[in-house]
């Protein structure tokens, strides 16, 4: 009989609904994490009072209602919906594309208008089969708003020019024929009262967690010390890299402490030209409302990823998938052990749809096991 019915690699959205739900059917779990907190990439980190999201800017949002009651149980929302503003040089407009953007651009002030204007522009070009993401960008909204709200912006994130992106990145580009600056469409929104961590604290009450505690340092005996491991790991890290490794997308925070009670009156603005080194600049306060003398801003400058850096963003291109693949028949097979969360799937997952397939994963196997 092993101590723990369940050993839960690492403490992010994924490891604390599993862990709380384990807890809750009466299963004894032991949560272990690499870093010195739980809670995974939605930690905020207190500074000069203000809730700083420290792996860069979250907002919880979801239409589905079982979820948002799921996360109220443990803290309330407040009302913060996303607004998010575009810098490209001396010019500002609103995103999502919506009426604003275009009145910004154009002067249009009519729904008619504005499509007319994106339909001539789109025409005008005559793009048929986009064969990258320059192409398939220019062929959905036209010239004006690539070049000035898209291109920069993407060719910073992915580090490559939009012309050696492959098209699939941008399936869709929402374009809104309304005044609406709400960057989600969902029917819920907002960020927890007191910020993610009271989330986190909520779901992991009462169960045993060790921070700074790496399972590759010790996985002989952290294998035999639970009859079950769930695993929200790399996939890749599980298999010692057998059939290569996965890429990724990784960011760096520039954060500083700023004397002035708001450096830019909004949670969140890009900087869509290319020559600007970072894609996004966080105010933090706003997400919560803050009104202390001083204010925490971040810069978010996207970067190479190296084994040493944080993995953010999956790179979900043919050769990833199939590397993935191979891992994913591996784990498919595996036994006692469960995988999940956004790097033992690798996929890009929001966190109402980390909790979801959580939820879906906690359902299918104790449904099996009390079978
Ligand atoms: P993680 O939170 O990464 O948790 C995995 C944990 O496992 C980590 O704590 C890690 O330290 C630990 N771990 C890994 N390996 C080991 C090991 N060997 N031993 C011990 N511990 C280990 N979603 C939204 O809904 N809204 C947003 O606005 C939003 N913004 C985002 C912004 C950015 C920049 C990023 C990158 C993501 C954003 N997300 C957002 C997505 C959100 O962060 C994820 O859905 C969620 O955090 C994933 O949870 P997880 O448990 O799968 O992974």
């Amino acid at each position: 009989m092993k101590k723990y019915d369940y050993l839960i690699v690492g403490s992010g959205l994924f490891g604390s609904v599993f862990a709380h739900e384990a807890n809750k059917r009466g299963k004894t779990c032991l949560v272990i994490d690499k870093r010195d907190h739980a809670g995974g990439n939605v930690f905020c980190e207190k500074v000069e009072g203000i809730n700083v999201h420290k792996y860069g800017p979250h907002v919880f949002h979801t239409n589905d209602e079982d979820i948002w009651n799921y996360v109220q149980q443990f803290v309330k929302f407040n009302h913060f919906v996303c607004n998010t503003l575009a810098v490209y040089k001396d010019e500002m407009y609103n995103l999502p594309f919506n009426m604003n953007t275009f009145y910004q651009l154009w002067g249009t002030r009519k729904p008619e208008e504005a499509k007319a204007k994106i339909q001539s522009q789109k025409e005008a070009l005559n793009i048929k089969e986009p064969s990258n993401l320059e192409e398939q960008a220019l062929s959905l909204v036209g010239p004006d708003v690539y070049e000035k709200l898209i291109k920069g912006y993407t060719e910073k994130q992915w580090g490559r020019p939009a012309t050696e992106l492959p098209a699939f990145i941008i399936k869709r580009l929402p374009v809104r024929f309304t005044y609406d600056n709400n960057y989600f469409n969902d029917k819920y929104q907002g960020i927890p009262i007191g910020g993610y961590n009271v989330l986190i604290d909520g779901l992991l009450e009462g169960i045993e967690v060790r921070t700074n505690t790496d399972y590759f340092e010790n996985r002989e005996e952290f294998d035999n010390i639970a009859d079950n491991v769930v695993f929200t790991g790399k996939i890749d890290q599980y298999y010692d890299f057998q059939f290569g490794q996965l890429e990724y997308r990784s960011l760096r925070f520039d954060t500083e402490v700023m004397d002035t009670d708001n450096y830019q009156g909004n949670a969140v603005v890009n900087y869509t030209e290319r020559d600007v080194p970072y894609t996004r600049v966080i105010e933090h306060k706003h997400f919560e409302f803050g009104t202390g003398p001083k204010t925490v801003v971040t810069k978010e400058h996207p970067q190479e990823w190296t084994s040493e850096k944080e993995p953010y963003y999956p790179v979900n291109d043919a050769k990833n998938t199939a590397v993935f693949k191979q891992y994913q028949d591996l784990a498919d097979k595996a036994e006692n052990v469960i995988f999940g969360g956004r790097l033992a799937e690798y996929r890009y997952y929001d966190m109402h749809q980390i909790i979801g397939s959580a939820l879906k994963k906690v359902k299918d196997h104790f449904s099996a096991v009390e079978a």
